[in-house]
């Protein structure tokens, strides 16, 4: 069997043009061994495809994430190794989603109720020193939250709190015994 020769160049069937091989993809399974569209073509279907078909994409997405976690992640950290401002952008952009933080505080409320009995303990087990010092770690479980979620005004806000409300309990405390 013959071996049909590479051709240099090739009309691409959709715009008509006349284009280098290199502006084709390889087919296996193509006449020649190369796509009938160009490059650039095939790229924009592929875009019409995904801009009209959003969950479909999105599912063949995680379906092909599903199959091969490992090759998925490792490119994954590749892109975010050779991109980290996009990377950072995104993160922004998910962070500042509506959506996002309605998800924040169910992801909030879970975590509370799976850790509820983990709190009592906790704030039972408390030394004085931690009591009386009132580390951020400390602030967070008074306010159940995730400590990773709590912004610096809130535990300042609370630290101040706390210390308002243990005043007032001091001097109750000294009044009752007087
Ligand atoms: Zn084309």
């Amino acid at each position: 069997m013959m071996v049909p020769p590479i051709p240099k160049t090739k009309v691409c069937t959709k715009c008509g043009e006349l284009k280098n091989i290199s502006e084709f993809y390889t087919h296996p399974t193509g006449a020649d061994g190369f796509t009938a569209r160009c490059k650039e073509c095939l790229r924009k279907k592929v875009a019409v495809y995904a801009k009209e078909n959003p969950e479909k994409v999105r599912a063949s997405v995680a379906r092909s994430r599903n199959k091969n976690p490992e090759i998925y992640r490792a490119f994954r950290k590749k892109y975010e190794h050779n991109n980290p401002e996009k990377v950072a952008a995104s993160k922004l952009r998910y962070r500042n989603r509506d959506s996002s933080k309605e998800e924040k505080k169910k992801c909030v409320a879970r975590w509370r109720t799976k850790n509820r009995d983990h709190f009592n303990k906790l704030s039972s087990g408390y030394s004085k020193k931690i009591v009386e010092s009132m580390p951020d770690h400390y602030i967070a479980m008074t306010l159940k939250i995730p400590v990773g979620c709590v912004t610096p005004d809130l535990l300042e806000m609370k630290r101040a709190q706390l210390k308002v409300t243990r005043s007032i309990r001091a001097k109750q405390h000294r009044g009752a015994n007087s």
